[in-house]
């Protein structure tokens, strides 16, 4: 017998109508370039995302057809994030730290029709054009000929456009893998994963964003749909604010002041960046405002958590996810019987993955099948679950990615608790493997920061003709501190075994960023190990 229940579409028009009836006079807040700020209504938000919905209907555009983005996070970006779904079409967020060539290929290979470009990334425009399918190229201030101004395009939109409601299955967003094997991989997130997703994220336990929040989101639009904060805020009402291009620490501890920020989110480097400042003018900003740091994309040092919360009293969040995610996959915020536990098994717990979010299902597997959920057995996480995708768009060459019961292979390697508890040790291809033994780097690496004088430091498996592989630190110091190798070793050994500590130390200026902020450890592996790398 089936259920007597309307079948309601989950879809990005819906979030925007809860938003446009219930919190029309909640404001939405930008950082200009020249550090003033720009504010408006969700009402004038919403008037505006139809207007560009209706206006990119008047274009031709209809039933899916890609529009790009290659903007910093501001308030007209969130105007597609919602305009271009509203219109039918998939909004497909190109990231602009990438590669010119790698930026071609993707806009190509997911047969962009539409540009929105902020002027100030022109440049990059130009870089690609010639490679690139854009049939309209519309820019966000100043507009050269032959191209659309903005504000130019929104005036001939209607604002009281209706949209269709549409099927929640139909595509809404799409975003490409940064790929560390081979060409990126496009993930096509459907109006229903962006509707569930928005509604586990809001949800206490998970990243915990209500109607009086103020968020800001330091995390980029063009990075997995900013962790879905645009669509989650929008939904329950939250006040948001976005920083515009200037995300250098200062700037960023500016703007938590000046706005009274609750919730915020971003990769461990930009906290590691604003911790330094904090512990150098611990006085100067008051955060008082602040509830949660949301910290994801690499792994957060304990040291750093910890750092934060004794000698600031931040709260830092843990979470873990994927692209092909949408992207929330676990948070490790602690559950009523853990507090009961000793402080130092606390901290513990909050530097590992967490707990996978409602609707997302965890295991993982070994050589010989799935591991034990003991906390100690490693295997590679799978996973599966409402906002997960399926297969990546238009490329079967990693259909291998998918289990034969439908299990998604994240390429992560980990532990599971008795808890349920995910706790990283590894990617799969920066796994280092001496004698036989595997040697998280990623424990290494924490260990490491967890020194006074280190800023930051990322571990690769270098080879060893004895023992097949070994541990290679690289380190960057903190300013003004020194620290030798020895030290080093001597300040992580009770953690470690001594045959997982690292023999060689480098050290060095900068450790080499991905496009997303996180360690490029191929590069690194290519300066240390020689290695030559195949791919971004
Ligand atoms: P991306 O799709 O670019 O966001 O990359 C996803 C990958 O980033 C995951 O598969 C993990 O390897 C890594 N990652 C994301 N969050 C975390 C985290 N909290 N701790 C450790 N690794 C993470």
């Amino acid at each position: 017998m089936k259920g007597l229940i309307m079948d309601y579409e989950l879809n990005v028009p819906a979030i925007l109508r809860r938003a446009e009836q219930l919190f029309p006079r909640k404001e939405i807040v930008t950082r200009l370039p020249d550090k003033s700020f720009h504010r408006y209504t969700y009402e004038e938000f919403a008037g505006r995302a139809k207007r560009l919905a209706s206006a990119l209907r008047n274009l031709g555009l209809a039933d899916g057809a890609r529009v790009a983005t290659l903007c910093w996070n501001h308030y007209q970006h969130l105007e597609v994030y919602f305009g271009v779904p509203l219109s039918g079409n998939v909004v497909h967020t190109l990231n602009l730290r990438l590669h010119p060539s790698d930026l071609a290929y993707i806009a190509k290979h997911a047969d962009d029709r539409v540009l929105v470009v902020d002027d100030s990334l022109l440049p990059l425009y130009q870089a690609i054009r010639e490679h690139a399918p854009f049939e309209h190229v519309v820019v966000i201030g100043s507009a050269p000929d032959g191209t659309i101004p903005y504000e130019e395009l929104l005036a001939d939109g209607d604002p009281g456009f209706e949209p269709a409601d549409m099927d929640e299955r139909d595509a809404a967003v799409m975003c490409y893998t940064s790929g560390t094997t081979g060409q990126p991989k496009g993930v096509l997130y459907s109006h229903r994963a962006i509707a569930l997703h928005s509604l586990a994220s809001a949800q206490a336990g998970t990243l915990s964003i209500s109607e009086r929040d103020v968020v800001l989101p330091v995390v980029p639009m063009f990075h997995a749909n900013a962790w879905g904060f645009p669509f989650t805020c929008t939904l329950v009402g939250a006040t948001q604010v976005f920083p515009g291009p200037q995300l250098d620490p200062e700037s960023l501890l500016d703007a938590f002041e000046q706005e009274r920020v609750t919730i915020t989110g971003g990769v461990p480097t930009i906290w590691m960046g604003i911790l330094q400042l904090l512990d150098k003018q611990p006085d100067r900003w008051d955060l008082s405002a602040m509830r949660g740091m949301i910290v994801g994309g690499s792994a957060a040092p304990r040291a750093m958590i910890e750092g934060f919360q004794r000698r600031h009293g931040l709260h830092v969040i843990h979470a873990w996810g994927m692209t092909e995610m949408a992207p929330l996959g676990s948070v490790a915020e602690l559950v009523s019987e853990l507090e009961q536990a000793p402080e130092d098994e606390q901290w513990a717990y909050r530097a590992k993955q967490g707990l996978p979010a409602p609707f997302v299902e965890i295991r993982a597997r070994g050589d010989d099948g799935l591991v034990p959920w003991d906390g100690a057995t490693m295997g590679e996480l799978e996973v599966r679950g409402v906002w997960i995708a399926s297969r990546y768009y238009e490329d079967d060459s990693q259909a291998d990615r998918w289990t034969e019961d439908g299990w998604f292979k994240t390429g992560d390697i980990v532990t599971i608790d008795e808890r349920g508890f995910i706790e990283i040790q590894d990617r799969s291809k920066d796994v280092i493997k001496s004698g036989g033994e595997w040697v998280s780097s990623v424990a290494l690496e924490n260990a490491v920061m967890g020194h006074p004088a280190v800023a930051e430091a990322a571990v690769i498996a270098v080879p060893d003709e004895k023992w097949q592989e070994r541990p290679l630190a690289v380190v960057v110091l903190r300013e003004g501190e020194t620290a030798t190798a020895d030290e080093l070793r001597e300040f992580i050994a009770p953690q470690f075994a001594r045959w997982q500590l690292p023999d060689r130390f480098e050290f060095v200026d900068e450790i080499p960023k991905t496009a997303v902020g996180k360690f490029r450890k191929t590069a690194l592996r290519e300066q240390f190990a020689g290695e030559t790398v195949t791919a971004s």
